[in-house]
């Protein structure tokens, strides 16, 4: 049989692409200003960003990467193993641990590494499994793949479908692995069930809270606080850095002997670069600021409840999320397409989400808030938004 051609291969996949209309192109940021974005020679308010709590230009947290850097210059040098586990790491897993409540933290270049590293070092062996949620994010499911393990996935943020999928698989070591918050959803995980779920079928729970870190809970400690969950119940989550404490990065934080052995065996960790320590001495700075400045949440909790008020008012179709993260369902891409461009010449990025990042049809508008918005900003962003609406096919009421 002929090998085929991998030029010739993926030519036929890009025209697949252009034919679905899901070309992909990266914008061109050039300037940013908190939540003005220069793009293309034009100044847009996004709402694009998982910054939400405004901290990626906040000036104490420039401050404290420029003075890093000035000091211990760009890169880490080595992985932390061979020689590039700085003190401005220690200190931040420290601060991380005491934050979360948790033992022990492990820093990790970023949040899809640090997934990895958690399935392959804890999933390895025969029979091994994860049980996950449909719309996990797309490091979670990759993460089974690299382990080897079996992955087995539920309905979404259906406890029930967790509980038999884990009895479908009685042998070999299991792990329940979530999204706290989900990302293109908003929605929040029903922890507390997925816990006793875990609980009763001897799965260790895994809550990937990238998107729920700085915004839920007390002190901005994330859902899995905010579901009151202990180290027994969740002995690891995801905290990323590169959200609400606008930085880069990632930290596994929970168990001691768990985290030990992710810092001995992972090979995500043990083979790749250690986080830059000027990264690290900012993201411990972002932390004290999102613990403390308890006004960013609850500023971002008020534009959350405006915007959902007034885009209910003008007929708009939400979904349940209480979270900065609110998608506008579209359906076809074509629709997304064409809604998130109007918005566009309106003065607003909203990037439309197309599969296969979420589900075949269910395309949106993923509009994300920031404590940086003004009101006034999110009342042009509905006013815009209910102006430029691009109406659902009949098809859909019809069927
Ligand atoms: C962003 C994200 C990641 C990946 O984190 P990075 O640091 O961006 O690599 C993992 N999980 C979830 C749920 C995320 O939203």
């Amino acid at each position: 049989m002929a090998r085929p051609d991998l030029h010739d291969r993926i030519a036929a996949l890009r025209k697949l692409r252009v034919a679905q209309d899901r070309v992909r192109v990266r914008r061109i940021v050039s300037r940013r200003d908190g939540v003005r974005v220069e793009t293309e020679g034009r100044w847009l308010v996004a709402f694009s960003s998982n910054d939400y709590l405004g901290l990626s230009q906040q000036f104490q947290v420039t401050t404290a990467l420029q003075d890093a850097a000035g000091r211990d210059g760009v890169g880490s040098g080595a992985s932390h193993l061979v020689s590039g586990h700085h003190a401005a790491h220690v200190a931040l897993e420290r601060e991380l641990a005491e934050w979360l409540e948790r033992p022990a933290a492990l820093l990790f270049a970023n949040g899809f590494l640090a997934n990895l590293a958690v399935q392959q070092a804890l999933l390895g062996e025969e029979g091994d499994v994860c049980v996950q949620d449909r719309l996990n994010h797309a490091s979670l499911l990759d993460a089974s793949r690299l382990a080897g393990c079996r992955l087995r996935r539920y309905p979404h943020a259906d406890a029930e479908g967790a509980i038999r999928q884990l009895r479908n698989v009685p042998e070999g070591a299991a792990m329940l692995a979530t999204d706290g918050v989900f990302g293109m959803e908003g929605d929040v995980a029903p922890l507390r069930g997925l816990a006793l779920v875990a609980r009763v079928q001897k799965a260790m729970l895994y809550v990937d809270d990238a998107h729920g870190i700085g915004v839920r809970g007390p002190q901005g400690r994330g859902s899995v606080a905010e579901a009151r969950l202990g180290v027994e119940d969740a002995p690891l989550q995801l905290v990323a850095l590169g959200k609400a404490l606008g930085g880069y990065g990632a930290a596994v934080v929970g168990d001691a002997a768990l985290i030990q052995h992710l810092a001995e065996t992972a090979r995500p960790y043990l083979h790749s670069t250690a986080l830059p320590p000027a990264l690290a001495a900012a993201s411990s700075e972002a932390l004290r600021q999102a613990r403390r400045d308890e006004w960013r949440r609850e500023k971002l909790t008020g534009l959350v409840d405006r915007f959902r008020t007034r885009a209910a008012a003008a007929g708009l179709d939400l979904g349940l999320s209480e979270t900065p993260i609110q998608p506008l369902l579209c359906g076809p891409d074509a629709q997304a397409l064409a809604w998130s461009a109007a918005l566009e010449r309106a003065g607003y990025w909203v990037p439309a989400i197309r599969p296969p990042t979420v589900p075949e049809g269910t395309a949106r508008l993923r509009v994300t808030l920031s404590a940086l918005h003004t009101p006034e900003q999110v009342d042009g962003l509905v006013d815009a938004l209910a102006a430029t609406r691009v109406q659902a096919p009949q098809a859909e009421t019809v069927a």
